[in-house]
């Protein structure tokens, strides 16, 4: 077979199948496998007419249409079936030749992978690909790790078929070896906690402002033309906004109340745990997620007493609703902040040199949390490289300080009423943490001076302290 394809897909269920589809579209050949070829031959059949496409049943057959270097991109199903693939393949490449795994892999496997196959003088890009389905066959949000090497004969490819906003691709070589899984996956973290803050909001104004799905939406669709405009909200109003055809209802009504996840928001509080980051709102929301499935303990808690605050007048809830916008808002700061926090500190760890900046622009477009939000975060970083938080930029810091009043307003009313918000409230105490002056750290650090003998560092001299408590008793 000659060699004629710029890039090759195994695995051609939803996700490679579009993104094959999108490098033939941008006029790439595409060798094509599947480990079940009837996938392969659907996808010709359907759509071959889209672009050149090179339809492959064995391994061998599939490499043998790979120009050189090649590049072969799985897009197979996370975990074992990954290495199972690797393991395929890997004999057949030559050195130089690439593997880009596109699924979504936990960085410290990337990291594994890599190294043994850079060993075999083969490069690994373990790839973030953000925006689902429709983004993988439109333009998804690509963050591709691996070395600068293989992103020079590798990144125009992706980033040809990649999301672009002003014209600017939103793909860039992330960093080294896991860096682009890494930023994925905290992609994915923060995705959970704006959509539990999304899903706070719509909570307190449909219970104790007291509007109904449909003017929630409309309250929404206003919101997305002002600073919280991103995909996130304007799905959240289409959401809102949809009947249920069987029953007339409210569709939001008709979903059980129980979120479901695949893993990389809880892998995102497992490594930030590691590192010691706290990405507190990003953890709240993957707890409310669990906490939503737990039954039996929600039966448990069922009949307990709760709050029974007065619903709130029509002028009330109309004040309201601009108090919650504002928390919405101070609460997606900390909650992004937490994120790029936690970028910061893996790139440190990890020895990858990412620049937030450009991650901030790349999420413009394509992905999941894309929004006008993060061209903000982009033009805050691109001011100081050095930025240790968003708060240290001078605009952050004051739409913060002036969202504060409602904030607090809005996590005292939710408590007065009952009403969890764990995202809102967790974001609120974090900034409060953040910029004490004093914090009781200080008794906790003499109680373990006391029960441990673990010492503590005075305010009034250098050194390390332990008081014997016994002889004070
Ligand atoms: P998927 O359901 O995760 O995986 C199905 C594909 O994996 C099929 O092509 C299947 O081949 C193949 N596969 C499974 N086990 C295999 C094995 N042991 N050996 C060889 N092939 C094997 O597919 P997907 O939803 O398209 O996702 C693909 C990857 O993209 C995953 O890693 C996923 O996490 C990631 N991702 C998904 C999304 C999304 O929105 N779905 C977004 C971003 C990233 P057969 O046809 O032979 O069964």
């Amino acid at each position: 077979m000659a060699a004629t394809a710029q890039i090759g897909v195994t695995g051609l269920a939803v996700m490679g199948r579009n993104l094959a589809r999108n490098f033939a579209r941008h006029g790439y050949t595409v060798a094509l496998h599947n480990r079940t070829p009837s996938r392969t031959h659907a996808l010709i059949e359907e759509f071959g007419h889209e672009g050149n496409f090179v339809a492959t049943e064995r391994p061998e057959e599939f490499v043998a249409a790979l120009e050189r270097p090649r590049r072969l991109m799985i897009m197979v199903k996370a975990g074992d079936p990954t290495d199972t693939v690797i393991e395929e393949f890997a004999p057949l490449l030559e050195p130089g030749d690439m593997i880009i795994d596109g699924g979504n892999a936990h960085f410290a496997d990337t990291r594994r992978r890599e190294r043994a196959l850079r060993e075999r003088g083969v490069h690994f890009v373990g790839t973030g690909v953000s925006g689902g389905e429709e983004g993988a066959l439109h333009g998804p949000s690509i963050m591709p790790g691996g070395s600068a090497e293989s992103y020079a004969s590798l990144g125009p490819l992706l980033e040809a078929i990649s999301a672009k906003v002003d014209g600017e691709p939103c793909c860039t070589h992330i960093g080294p070896d896991g860096a682009g899984h890494f930023v994925k996956m905290v992609h994915n973290g923060i995705e959970y906690a704006d959509m539990q803050l999304i899903g706070e909001a719509y909570d307190l104004l449909r219970q104790v402002g007291g509007y109904h799905p449909p003017q929630i939406a409309e309250i929404f669709r206003r919101w997305n033309t002002g600073r919280l405009d991103s995909y996130l909200i304007e799905i959240t109003a289409e959401v809102l906004a949809h009947t249920d055809a069987a029953t007339g209802a409210p569709f939001v009504d008709v979903v059980q109340d129980r979120a479901e996840q695949k893993g990389t928001g809880r892998w995102t509080v497992q490594i930030a745990l590691d590192l010691g980051v706290p990405v507190s709102a990003i953890a709240q929301a993957v707890f409310a997620r669990s906490s939503s499935g737990h039954t039996d303990l929600r039966a448990a808690y069922r009949d307990l007493p709760g709050a029974g605050a007065r619903p709130l007048s029509a002028h009330e809830a109309e004040t309201f609703t601009a108090h919650v916008e504002q928390a919405l808002y101070a609460s997606k700061i900390i909650a992004y902040d937490q994120g790029w926090k936690m970028i910061m500190d893996g790139s440190a760890e990890y020895d990858w040199d990412i620049d937030p900046g450009a991650v901030a622009a790349i999420w413009r477009g394509g992905c999941i949390i894309r929004a006008a939000f993060l061209d903000r975060i982009r033009a805050a970083y691109a001011a100081d490289p050095g930025l240790v938080s968003l708060l240290s930029d001078r605009e952050f810091g004051q739409e913060i300080g002036g969202a504060q009043q409602s904030w607090r307003e809005v996590v005292a009313t939710a408590a007065r009423h009952g009403i969890p918000v764990p995202a809102f409230s967790t974001a609120l105490a974090y900034y409060d943490s953040l910029r004490a002056e004093r914090l009781p750290a200080a008794l906790t650090q003499a109680q373990r001076d006391f029960f441990g003998a673990h010492t503590y560092r005075r305010t009034d001299r250098e050194g390390s302290f332990h008081t014997r408590w016994a002889e004070h008793d």
